[in-house]
């Protein structure tokens, strides 16, 4: 059974109902557990489990710890293009957004390559936005030789691919997959995937399997925060990861917790998600998913990174840009606004004033 068919048998499933229904007996209980049920990580994310956040917090840290030990794996992402033919109304590479497009050729990418391995980054996750005609396959992989002289991991946060697609690409060196659905939510995924083939739920929903099956050694999931209602996003969000941790035993899985940020376009958030919020989906993740790491992207400021740090995250991007060409030039358009803006030393600074470990490389390919 593939995840989609899974998600249907939720259906009839009114969240709502469940979480207004959890009492304060029912989150020490999920507490005193374990291994979670789904609808244990319903109690989780319910209204009173708000009040648990301190219980939940400690528990988060000692699994993580006890999973992860403490180390924080950091990581930089590269724009390499921000050609897109869709038209999703929360990003600012949205095709309607009227601006010069750019495209880094192999020798600015050769470029911008030596400015983040400079500052010791190892693990590069490279995007695209999702035009396969300027951006096609071919590109990648002629990208990818390039960034192997320079990096040990390489992700790929691209459109969609055929299960083909992916194995051509890592046997290339592409080991890393990162895919959001954006929203799990079926309706608000269409009104906000206005055009575009990236309107074909299924085909997004079922990407990260096909990479699975292709052969890629991590992959990452997640939702696009302030789209859906947090706790139905999360929800659907962590049963994904769970039904591909449990399906894939080969594979390393993350997820990640996006929170919408501005961009240039009509930005709009669509449904509210406080800082609060944030810290119980985190919370919740880790207790529900002990062996799934958990990623935070510099959309968050930097305090609010320090602070979240130990509750349960395991990867971090440091000092990112989402410029095409952004590492090497101060010109182009943002995909979204950056919060913390640190340099990846800085960070290592904090890791290491708090306890933890940054670390560069787990792995390198033969
Ligand atoms: S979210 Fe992705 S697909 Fe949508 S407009 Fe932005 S880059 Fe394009």
């Amino acid at each position: 059974m593939s995840f989609y068919k899974l998600l249907n048998e939720y259906k009839k499933l009114n969240i709502d109902k469940v979480l207004n229904k959890v009492s304060d007996s029912d989150v020490i209980n999920v507490l005193s557990k374990d291994s979670l049920s789904w609808e244990d990580l319903l109690v989780l994310l319910s209204p009173v489990a708000e009040n648990h956040l301190e219980a939940m917090a400690r528990k988060a840290r000692e699994l993580t710890i006890k999973n992860f030990g403490k180390v924080i794996f950091l990581y930089a992402p590269m724009y390499l293009s921000n050609y897109c033919v869709n038209n999703c109304s929360y990003c600012g590479f949205s095709v309607v957004n009227k601006y010069e497009r750019k495209k880094l050729s192999l020798l600015d990418l050769e470029q911008e390559a030596e400015k983040v391995a400079m500052k010791g980054i190892r693990d590069i996750l490279i995007l695209t936005g999702e035009s396969r005609k300027h951006s096609p396959l071919s590109y990648i992989k002629d990208s990818v030789k390039v960034l192997k002289k320079y990096f040990h991991s390489i992700a790929i946060e691209i459109y969609p691919l055929k299960t083909s697609e992916y194995a051509s690409l890592f046997n290339e060196g592409v080991d890393g997959l990162t895919i959001y659905q954006e929203v799990y939510d079926r309706k608000i995924y269409d009104q906000v995937h206005i055009s575009g083939p990236k309107k074909d739920y299924k085909f997004r929903l079922e990407a990260a399997e096909r990479a699975c099956l292709a052969g890629m050694r991590r992959v990452n999931i997640g939702a696009l925060l302030g789209l859906g209602k947090w706790q139905s996003e999360a929800f659907y969000a962590a049963l994904h990861a769970s039904y591909l941790q449990n399906k894939f035993l080969g594979t390393e899985f993350s997820i990640s917790v996006p929170r919408l940020r501005e961009h240039i376009g009509d930005y709009q958030e669509k449904a509210e998600l406080s800082d609060r919020n944030l810290v119980q989906i985190i919370l919740a993740f880790r207790l529900f998913l002990p062996r799934v790491g958990i990623n935070l992207s510099t959309r968050e400021s930097a305090s609010f990174r320090d602070n979240v740090l130990p509750l349960g995250i395991t990867k971090m991007s440091a000092e990112s840009t989402t410029v095409v060409g952004g590492y090497s030039s101060d010109d182009g358009f943002e995909q979204f606004a950056i919060a913390d803006n640190r340099k990846v030393d800085e960070v290592k600074t904090v890791l290491l004033e708090k306890g933890y470990q940054g670390v560069f490389k787990d792995w390198h390919q033969l």
